[in-house]
């Protein structure tokens, strides 16, 4: 018998819990063969829950297991069936790291799954030396396992170009809305122009009125340009705006402060606040648009929580694109099904 400080580091190293190991043999040449068995004399009886140590007989079977470095595991279970003292009825332990009447325990079987996703069955099958046969019905078993599992954390549910969501409204109808805002935006920051471009036409001075118009001539679009846009003649024309009209120049950077906003990746919650504060710095500058924000703010912050949502389900489309051109020994749609659900619980 090997010591008894060899074992404990077996049963470390296979580490399911309640079970040790009894003794190992190096069966072939890459095959180890671990006996185990439960730590527990008692078993509680499935049928009146009552506590029974009367093992009526022992079955031993084996499951593969994991390699351990370059050697494959085969475990030797020695598993016990009870005669509860109490009903008189015979019942089987409970083994949690093997399914009922398979070969292989539930870590083997997904780590065979892993490795099937990121390579392809011919890879796997070698690497754990099983054929696709098996490969196939571990596939399927999981696959029925995932099934099983209720989508209970589901928060929203995205179909495709179809976006769900608490609030009824179309993700069409919100952009609707933010277009409305950006537009009104755009106006009052156009009227503030105008308001600068007459007040320099009142100028006696007939010089200093000729260099100021000319300064503010041909600022129509470069204000109104997103600044990611602007080339470099526009650029210089608000530098020389800056001087000539600051004011005109903080409206356009309130301006810009907002659209940056709205095409930050932040929660429906972030942007609210954001909004919140924006009304509130520039409310002298755009009296309208921040009403309209105000008024239209659920509508407005939904468009962070949709965009997240198309986001989502748009990152969903991509990998099952992937799935699909990686795996070419998907021959029907039942297979292809399997691996992409496979995928979402093992990748
Ligand atoms: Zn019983």
């Amino acid at each position: 018998m090997p010591s008894h400080s060899l074992l404990h580091f077996i049963t470390n190293i296979i580490n399911f819990e309640g079970f040790k190991a009894t003794n190992y043999h190096f069966i072939t040449e890459n095959e180890l063969l671990i006996e185990i068995e439960n730590k527990e004399r008692l078993s509680i009886c499935p049928h009146c829950q009552n506590q029974t140590d009367k093992v009526h007989q022992s079955h031993r079977y084996i499951v593969r297991d994991i390699p351990i470095s370059s050697w494959d595991v085969l475990l030797l279970v020695n598993r016990r069936q009870f005669r509860c003292k109490k009903c008189r009825k015979v019942f089987s332990e409970e083994l949690s790291f093997v399914k009922k009447r398979r070969t292989y325990t539930r870590r083997l079987a997904e780590k065979v799954v892993k490795e099937v996703l990121e390579t392809d069955v011919v890879n796997a099958g070698k690497r754990n030396r099983m054929t696709p046969a098996e490969i196939d019905t571990i596939l399927k078993e999981l696959e029925a396992d995932c099934l099983k599992s209720k989508p209970t954390e589901l928060k929203k549910l995205g179909i495709d170009e179809i976006t769900h969501l608490k609030g009824g409204k179309n993700y069409a109808a919100v952009l609707v809305d933010l277009f409305h805002v950006i537009s009104q935006v755009n106006k009052e920051l156009d009227d503030r122009r105008k308001q600068e471009k007459r007040k320099i036409e009142k100028i006696k001075n007939q010089k200093e009125k000729e260099q100021k118009l000319q300064g503010i001539k041909n600022s129509k679009y470069p204000l109104l340009k997103k600044k990611e846009k602007l080339n470099d003649t526009e650029k210089e024309k608000l530098k020389e705006l800056s001087k000539l009209a600051p004011e005109l120049i903080a409206v356009y950077q309130a301006k810009e402060k907002l659209r940056d906003i709205f095409e930050s990746q932040i929660t429906a919650d972030k942007a609210f606040w954001k909004l919140v504060d924006w009304t509130e710095s520039f409310y002298k500058y755009f009296p309208n648009s921040s009403q309209t924000i105000k008024r239209w703010i659920d509508e407005i912050v939904a468009y962070f929580d949709k965009r997240t949502t198309q986001g989502a389900v748009e990152g969903i489309n991509q990998k099952i694109k992937l799935i699909k051109r990686r795996a070419y020994e998907l021959t029907n749609f039942g297979n292809f099904r399997r691996r992409v659900l496979l995928n979402w619980h093992y990748c």
